[in-house]
């Protein structure tokens, strides 16, 4: 039972996009410091699952709602966290107008919700701003090299709007407004058949099918654990004052694709073998996260190291996927999302 000091410093924290792979590991967080939780999710790319555990808390509330609608809530909001859109390449593809506009009406809907409570606002943006990057690592000054006209724009040119719309709005004094930058993050409770590298592989090697790696697999990505960015999410929250700037969370760890496959496989017993597919359109080359920035402003940096992590998220998925092919559940196990389509079911 929360005593009265608890109950005083208890937030009311709305959630948009909670149910999904960051976003329930971020509801988690959030609630176990005593806050409450609205969270705000159409389920597009996730599983009621994820949150299913949370239904019967007292601090927690679900609202199934598609943020490209205006939102009105009873509520008083201190505070606004936009996790909502899909963040798999083959899932935001899958209907490119409606990622744009989640990024642009989703995000200029909750920034009004934020300026009518007064709440502190925080957009979750991707090291896809930067896009195909000419500069290596990634610091928050480079402006980036993205193809506006191309497959990956509907995500990478929505979020650059979102963080637009969100500078505007803290420079005109409407909203405490603030932006992150996310690295690739992996962990529990990614869609087994999202489509990204770390739920293909694992999936993949648990089911003793070929591990695809798209091109020839020298391209890097860095990869961070989610507890690690869920830290920084609340550490760039709640510091003061604003620092009115865009912030890099990932961990700065370089790995090639190849590489990875090869961790994967050496952490299971597994039969797969590797094949090559086609390298998608506009797929960057290099990502590392310069996180200077993060250290001196937050005093953040990860501390899950990629093994640590990996063999978290494999034991997690190797419960997942036995659980679902069980004879007692009525769930099928479903195909994993590759570079030229979406996954059934989603
Ligand atoms: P996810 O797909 O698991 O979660 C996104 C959630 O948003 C899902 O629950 C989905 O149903 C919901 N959603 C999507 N469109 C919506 C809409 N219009 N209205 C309401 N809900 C909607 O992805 P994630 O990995 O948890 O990513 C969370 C956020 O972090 C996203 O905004 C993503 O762009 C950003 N991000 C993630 C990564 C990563 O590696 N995980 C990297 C960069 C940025
Ligand atoms: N990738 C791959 N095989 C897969 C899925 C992805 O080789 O089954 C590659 C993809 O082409 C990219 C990298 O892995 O170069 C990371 O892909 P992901 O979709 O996870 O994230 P993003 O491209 O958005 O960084």
């Amino acid at each position: 039972m929360l005593d009265s000091s608890n109950a005083r410093r208890r937030k009311t924290i709305l959630v948009a996009g909670g149910a999904g792979f960051v976003g329930s590991h971020l509801c988690d967080e959030l609630l176990a410091a005593g806050n409450r939780v609205i969270c705000v999710d159409s389920y597009l790319t996730s599983s009621p699952a994820n949150v299913a555990p949370l239904q019967n808390h007292p601090h927690f509330t679900m609202i199934k709602h598609d943020i490209c609608n205006p939102l009105k809530l009873n509520d008083h909001l201190d505070q606004i966290y936009n996790l909502a859109c899909p963040a798999s390449p083959p899932l935001y593809q899958a209907d490119p107008i409606h990622t744009m506009m989640t990024s642009v009406s989703g995000t200029g809907n909750l920034l009004k919700l934020a300026a009518r409570n007064n709440a502190s606002f925080l957009q979750a943006s991707t090291s896809e701003v930067y896009g195909d990057p000419e500069e290596h690592p990634q610091n928050e000054d480079y402006w980036g090299h993205v193809n506006c006209t191309g497959p990956r724009a509907c995500y990478d040119e929505g979020k650059r709007a979102a963080e637009a719309l969100c500078f505007d709005s803290l420079r005109a004094g409407d909203v405490d407004a603030r932006v992150v930058r996310i690295f690739n993050t992996y962990g529990p409770r990614m869609q087994p058949n999202d489509g990204r590298i770390v739920s293909n592989l694992i999936v993949q090697a648990l089911r003793d099918e070929p591990l695809t790696i798209y091109g020839d697999g020298a391209q890097t990505r860095s990869f961070c654990y989610v507890s690690d960015l869920v830290d920084g999410l609340v550490r760039l929250m709640n510091v003061q004052p604003n620092p009115a700037v865009p912030v890099n969370i990932g961990n700065p760890g370089e790995f090639t694709i190849a590489e990875l496959a090869d961790m994967v496989r050496s952490m299971l017993p597994t039969r797969s073998k590797v094949v090559n597919k086609p390298l998608p359109a506009d797929d960057p080359q290099r990502r590392r996260p310069d996180i200077a920035r993060a250290r001196e402003l937050l005093g953040w940096e990860p501390k899950v190291s990629l093994d640590e992590g990996l063999s978290r998220t494999i034991a997690w998925f190797q419960n997942t996927l036995l659980e679902q092919a069980s004879p007692r559940s009525s769930k099928t196990v479903p195909k994993v999302a590759g570079a030229t389509g979406v996954p059934q079911g989603i």
